[in-house]
C-alpha cells in the first residue's frame, strides 16, 4: 500500500537548486535510508516531506493523514536547560489531543508502553537537561511516537553520538519497525550500524542517484 508519492520535486534556495526532479514512491512499512554526502539534499527532502518547505515545484502526496507524519530533526539540542521532565516533554507529542486535559489516560498508557520499548522508563522523571545526548534523543523519539505516526521522518538522529549509543538507538528503531507497521524515512551516515536487511537505500546528489536494496547498494 502506497503511503507517499513524490513527483518531480525541485527545491531551490535563492538561485541554487538543492533538489531537482526527485521522484519517489514509498509503501507502508518500508524502511528507507537516505544517504549521500553533506549538501546532497537529504535534509531538504525530509523537510519538504514534513511540510516545512512550502516553496517547491512538483507534488508530494500522502495516502495517510497529514497528522500521521512525525519528524525528528537533527540532534541539535546538545545544550538545553529547560525545566521540564522527560515525561512532560514526551506528552507534548500528543498533538491529537490538543483539548483539555491535553493528554488522556490512553496517552499515559501509551507513554508507559513506548518508554519500555525505548528503554527510558527510569528517565521519565528526570529533567531533560540532565540527560545524556543518547538518552535525550530516545526521549525525543518517544515524543514523536506518542502521536502514533504512520510515517516517521528522522534526520541524522545519531549525529555526534558514540558508537555504542548509535547501536542502541538503531536496535531500538529496528525493534519498533519489526513490531509495527510504521514507515521509516531516515537520513543517515550510519548504514554500517543498521542491521536490518530490508532497508531500501535512496542515495541523493541533488537528485536520486541510486534507489535499491541495501544488498545492491553494498555491491556498488
Ligand atoms: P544534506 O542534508 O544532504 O546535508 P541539505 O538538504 O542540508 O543537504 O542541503 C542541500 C543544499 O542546499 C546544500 O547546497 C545546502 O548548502 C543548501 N541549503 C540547505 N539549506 C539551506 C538554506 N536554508 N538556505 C540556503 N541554502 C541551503
Amino acid at each position: 500500500m502506497k503511503v507517499l508519492e513524490i513527483k518531480n520535486l525541485s527545491v531551490k534556495y535563492n538561485e541554487h537548486y538543492a533538489l531537482q526532479k526527485v521522484n519517489l514512491t514509498i509503501k507502508q512499512k518500508e524502511y528507507i535510508c537516505l544517504v549521500g554526502k553533506n549538501g546532497s539534499g537529504k535534509s531538504t527532502l525530509l523537510s519538504s516531506i514534513a511540510g516545512l518547505i512550502k516553496k517547491h515545484s512538483g507534488t508530494i502526496s500522502f495516502f495517510a493523514d497529514k497528522g500521521d507524519v512525525a519528524y525528528l530533526a537533527q540532534n541539535n539540542m546538545k545544550e538545553i536547560d529547560f525545566p521540564a521532565t522527560a515525561k512532560e516533554i514526551i506528552l507534548t507529542g500528543c498533538q491529537k489531543h490538543m483539548i483539555k486535559p491535553f493528554y488522556s489516560k490512553e496517552d499515559e498508557k501509551l507513554l508507559e508502553e513506548i518508554s519500555e520499548k525505548l528503554n527510558i522508563t527510569s528517565l521519565l522523571n528526570k529533567k531533560i537537561g540532565d540527560l545524556s545526548g543518547g538518552e535525550r534523543q530516545r526521549v525525543l523519539l518517544a515524543r514523536t511516537l506518542i502521536g502514533q505516526p504512520k510515517i516517521l521522518l528522522l534526520d541524522e538522529p545519531c549525529s555526534g553520538f558514540d558508537v555504542q549509543t548509535i547501536r542502541t538507538f538503531y536496535d531500538i528503531l529496528d525493534e519498533l519497525y519489526e513490531k509495527t507497521n510504521i514507515t521509516i524515512i531516515m537520513a543517515t551516515h550510519d548504514l554500517d550500524e543498521i542491521k536490518n536487511n530490508k532497508i531500501r537505500v535512496v542515495e541523493l546528489d541533488g537528485t536520486i542517484v541510486f534507489d535499491g536494496s541495501i544488498e545492491e547498494f553494498n555491491k556498488k
